[in-house]
């Protein structure tokens, strides 16, 4: 397959752009595998990108219900940070963020990376304590972070209200420069192009409707498009991890399915250069390099399976971008999505073997887990092929909910609105 190149701009703006191939293959499913993959979202492709390149295990099906990109990967707000505040936590993001920044040219693909900072504002002395706190455990690990004062704040985006007057006055912000966004489907494709010259199948349209089992053991999958075998079977189907996991006689798990909601505006001039979220509720904007407003905030209030929002989650997130810009009163929304967001009790991911005999878990991915598609891919892949975790991984497990080993990044207790 070609590489994407300058030289393969112009040659093919020569000739009609009639040459590009594309960019994975369309295969039939074979009869078996020695690792099938389901869910084509940013996990599942990273996973069998890695799978390939890292360990040589090409023989590798992703099986996908829909198309790529059609789930959260397609769908989410494109903010890629490390500004954790625990460990286990912060050691993982910032492995995926040093991956972020070298992961266009790994996969020889512009994801468009872009790190324009991410800034968390206080609307509080307390909230700026804590943030204190958070930035100073980020850089003892070596992670970047710096507390802005509400005058610095105004000189980055000069359009945010930090009047005395503002309805949730500004009191200083943590911010973390080498933040920023990527560009979303480009991600699904780029991770998709280089499995498949690797030799993986992308099997598009292939619903997995059941398990096969020999006793315990997972032994392949039913699909719409007939049975395949599989040494091992590895989950990635983020929202639908409930029900996948049903069909394989899992009834409860630590997580539950929530709709999240985006909504993007008609276009601005640039007027906001990095990612920005508001302390004293959930909502969170970055401007695309169209000029749109990208923003969104909380879960809905209740549990669904529907990738589409409710109304007052809308008026949420407005209410919230126009205390701190009140200068967009004016500006028209565009276009509203949602995707559906598992969401575990302790906000934090699964990686994991089993449950299962033959079968490898990654889910609970909660409002972050497309920051988190490099490392996940990756120590994903490193868990299916060695039975065991990174050790980047290893406090994500699932049975850490039994044993009360919770990772809760803010201490909201199982509440999963909140993480
Ligand atoms: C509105 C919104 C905003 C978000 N914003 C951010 C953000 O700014 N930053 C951030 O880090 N994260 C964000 N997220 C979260 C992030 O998008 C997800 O955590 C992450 O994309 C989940 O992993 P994935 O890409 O593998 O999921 P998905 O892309 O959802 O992949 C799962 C795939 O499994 C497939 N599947 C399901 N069932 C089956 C089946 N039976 N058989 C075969 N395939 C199946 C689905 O079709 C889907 O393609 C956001 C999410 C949403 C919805």
């Amino acid at each position: 397959m070609a590489e994407y190149s300058a030289l393969a701009l112009v040659r093919n703006a020569l000739n009609g752009n009639r040459d590009w191939k594309p960019a994975w293959r369309k295969p039939e499913p074979k009869a078996s595998y020695d690792v099938i993959v389901i869910g084509g979202g940013g996990h599942g492709l990273a996973t069998a990108y890695y799978l390939a390149k890292e360990h040589g295990v090409t023989n590798v099906a992703v099986v996908e219900k829909g198309w790529l990109g059609s789930g959260n990967v397609g769908r989410n707000t494109v903010t890629v940070r490390s500004n954790y505040l625990l460990p286990s936590n912060t050691r993982f993001y910032e492995h995926s963020m040093k991956m972020w920044e070298g992961l266009s040219h790994d996969l020889n693909y512009n994801v468009m990376f872009s790190q324009r900072g991410c800034l968390n504002l206080a609307h509080t002395p307390a909230q700026l304590d804590d943030y204190a706190r958070r930035g100073n455990a980020m850089r003892h690990l070596g992670v970047d972070a710096e507390l802005m004062t509400p005058s610095e704040i105004k000189r980055l985006m000069p359009a945010i209200d930090i009047s005395a007057k503002a309805r949730f006055p500004i009191f200083g912000g943590l911010m973390q420069p080498r933040a920023g966004t990527a560009r979303h489907d480009a991600v699904a494709w780029g991770y998709a192009r280089g499995a498949d010259r690797r030799g993986v199948d992308i099997i598009e349209n292939c619903e997995v409707t059941g398990f096969l089992r020999e006793g315990e053991r997972i032994v392949g999958v039913t699909t719409v498009r007939g049975d395949i075998r599989a040494k091992k079977v590895a989950v990635a189907v983020a929202g639908s991890t409930g029900r996948v996991m049903q069909m394989a006689g899992i009834e409860r798990l630590p997580i539950e399915s929530h709709v999240l909601q985006a909504f993007v505006t008609e276009s601005l001039k640039p007027f906001l250069d990095t990612v920005v979220t508001f302390g004293m509720g959930h909502c969170y904007v970055n401007q695309s390099d169209k000029g749109g407003l990208v923003c969104g905030g909380d879960i809905d209030g209740y549990n669904s399976y529907a990738q589409r929002g409710n109304l007052p989650i809308v008026e949420d997130v407005m209410s919230e971008m126009l205390a701190l810009f009140p200068g967009l009163g004016p500006v028209r929304v565009l276009r509203a999505w949602g995707g559906l967001c598992d969401m575990t009790m302790d906000g934090s991911p699964i990686i994991t073997t089993g449950p299962l005999p033959g079968m490898y878990l990654n889910c609970g991915w909660c409002y972050g887990g497309f920051k988190a598609t490099p490392a996940s891919g990756w120590c994903f892949a490193h868990t299916i092929v060695r039975d065991e975790p990174h050790e980047l991984n290893a406090a994500f497990t699932l049975d850490r909910f039994h044993h009360g080993i919770l990772i809760d990044e803010k201490g909201q207790g199982a509440t999963p609105r909140l993480h």
